[in-house]
């Protein structure tokens, strides 16, 4: 039977059920915290973590993905406990998330010593647990495929040749990023039914996402209201026509919905949300884009496989 690593242990692809393939129940700055940690508020996050785990779940999610890497807060523990008190099953990456800049200590490691780093997490496990990591998280947005970037994606890949695990690559449409990665993947010799470009809903680029998708690689329209980078009418008429060009089988729906972000200071952050974001939460995909998506001539096929058959092959 085959498995997936989750924070509780290798659970059976059949039980995954209604997944979200790329949600955050924390994204925080590592360094910033250690340092200041003055900023933070550990018991608001728990709660608003719960609160959010057990929302989904009201909706019948089973799984949810998490995507955080190092500079995302990656925290196996926390996501255990997510898991743990509110019965979903988390699946957690390993990985770097960076549109540029690297510490020294990974600056000063070759790809392939960062590959056996990523390793480390998949078969032994994440910061001294026995977590084992699921998948390989790297990431390229608007400053583009930089030497650095270059970097994590090449080890990204060696990675996923090793452990045969699964890569999410975040990209940054505007930038045509999408592409750039899947020809570093095509050298490493990744196959691309193995890699989810993240983000690929942030355009309506047609032209675009049909070339990505000629790849071979998976797309995750995964950021629904996130209004800043395209509001939800031109997601929804995007996903929709992806769908009548036969594409569900590609595809994924998701918020990539942090519960907190530390980016900006917190009274920024909800000014932030009410004008660029309003809708945004874990929960909007259910509350108004699938029961719209259907009214609009989704089937109920499709949206199994975006969200339960897809999950399972990704994750495969
Ligand atoms: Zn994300």
């Amino acid at each position: 039977m085959a498995t997936v690593e989750s924070v509780n242990g290798p659970i059976d692809l059949e039980d995954l059920g209604l997944t979200l393939i790329h949600e955050h129940f924390r994204c925080t700055d590592e360094a910033t915290r250690f340092q200041f940690p003055h900023l933070y508020d550990e018991q608001t996050e728990w709660d608003d973590a719960l609160s959010d785990a057990n929302a989904v779940k009201g909706h019948g999610v089973r799984t949810v993905v998490e995507p955080s890497a190092m500079f995302l807060h990656r925290d196996a523990r926390f996501s255990k406990r997510v898991a743990d008190e509110s019965g979903l099953q988390v699946i957690l990456a390993t990985g770097v998330y960076t549109y540029d800049h690297l510490p020294q200590p990974l600056m000063n490691r070759s790809e392939d010593q960062l590959a056996e780093i990523f390793v480390h997490d998949i078969e032994t496990g994440i910061q001294g647990t026995d977590i084992r990591a699921a998948f390989i998280k790297c990431a390229a947005d608007e400053p583009g495929v930089t030497p650095n970037v270059e970097k994590v994606h090449r080890a990204a890949a060696r990675t996923s040749q090793q452990t045969g695990r699964p890569i999410m690559a975040h990209s940054h449409p505007k930038s045509g990023t999408g592409l750039e990665q899947m020809r570093i993947f095509g050298e490493e010799g990744v196959d691309p039914a193995t890699v989810q470009v993240a983000h690929t809903g942030d355009t309506d680029d047609l032209d675009y996402i049909e070339r990505l998708l000629d790849t071979g690689c998976w797309i995750g329209m995964d950021r629904y209201g996130l209004d800043i980078f395209l509001p939800t009418e031109q997601r929804q008429t995007t996903v929709l026509a992806l769908l009548e060009k036969g594409h569900a089988d590609r595809m994924f729906l998701s918020q990539d919905w942090p519960t907190t972000l530390d980016w900006f200071p917190p009274e920024v952050e909800e000014q932030m949300k009410a004008g660029a974001a309003p809708n945004w939460s874990m929960t909007f995909l259910f509350e108004q884009v699938i029961p719209e998506l259907r009214e609009r001539g989704m089937s109920e096929h499709q949206l199994d496989q975006m969200m339960v058959e897809n999950p399972k092959r990704w994750l495969a």
